[in-house]
């Protein structure tokens, strides 16, 4: 079963976790195996999104970075790799770079940053990050891909084609327009539910699915189905991946509770499930 179509990924919480979404040449996290999911693709990413410093989301940057320093192809290409500022888990990894590659120079940007902040993804579109809720301890941020867009302004919305060709032929072309942002993808990393406004009208959203049942929840850094699906339906987001499913659960029964879920949340969009390797087509419709 494929998943959305552009992403690539891998979700096993406390294991490894990332996301290769090819068309934004984006990575998401960079957990353990990337660089051999990757295979020849491995000089494509231009920019890796860490969401948080946790060993299953970072551990396999060192192996990523070697990869394309050593590999044959093009060995300088930058990778630029976005992190939140405070991570200690980013700074070991920086650290374990260069100590172990001591004399090594490689093509990256180490960019880190804070909730709020925005980071060019080619001519028309952005990374933007928001603040999320996870382990203070390990500071956690979302990430959306926003596409500056133009659109037709509200005021001539019921005018005739017809009409609105001659007005631009008579020179006001740009006073029918207005700037508008559409956001294509985004990532809520490992977090309690994030605010819908953070995400709104999302192409895709990948959001941490850890518990099946809230009830399972010991500490406030991870959301259960239920809260990604009720996140999605208020954001009203197109299409729905959940990912780090708890290993706790017994899969077969896991999908089984989660269609379920599904129709019971009232989300029509799409949904999957991203699991190790695996894509489970949750949609309502798909039963
Ligand atoms: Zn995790």
């Amino acid at each position: 079963m494929s998943g959305p179509a552009d992403l690539v990924g891998f979700s096993r919480g406390m294991y490894s976790n990332w996301l290769w979404h090819r068309p934004l040449q984006l990575l998401v996290d960079a957990g353990e195996g990337l660089q051999l999911a990757l295979g020849s693709s491995v000089y494509a990413p231009s920019v890796l999104a860490v969401t948080h410093g946790h060993s299953d989301h970072v551990l396999g940057l060192p192996g990523l970075v070697a990869a394309r320093r050593f590999g044959k192809g093009a060995q300088d290409k930058p990778l630029t790799i976005v992190y939140p500022e405070a991570s200690r888990g980013m700074r070991g990894v920086r650290l374990l770079l260069e100590t172990t590659y001591a004399g090594v120079s490689f093509p990256l940007v180490w960019t880190p940053i804070g909730p709020g902040s925005t980071v060019a993804l080619g001519k028309n579109r952005q990374l933007e990050s928001f603040a999320v809720e996870h382990t203070p301890s390990e500071p956690g941020l979302g990430y959306r891909v926003v596409e500056l867009r133009r659109r037709l302004k509200p005021e001539f919305a019921g005018w005739p084609q017809a009409a609105l060709e001659q007005r631009a032929r008579d020179g006001h072309r740009d006073d029918l327009m207005e700037p508008a942002r559409h956001i294509v993808f985004a990532h809520s990393g490992d977090a309690m539910p994030v605010p819908p406004d953070a995400v709104r009208g999302a192409d895709l959203l990948v959001h941490d699915a850890t518990f099946l049942d809230a009830a399972d929840r010991r500490e406030p850094i991870h959301a259960s189905t239920s809260e990604a699906l009720g996140v999605a339906r208020e954001a009203g987001v197109r299409a729905l991946v959940l990912h780090h499913l708890s290993i706790r659960y017994d899969r077969a029964s896991a999908l089984r509770v989660l269609r379920d879920q599904v129709v019971a949340s009232g989300y029509t969009g799409r949904v999957w499930l991203l699991d190790d390797g695996a894509w489970a087509n949750l949609t309502a419709t798909a039963r």
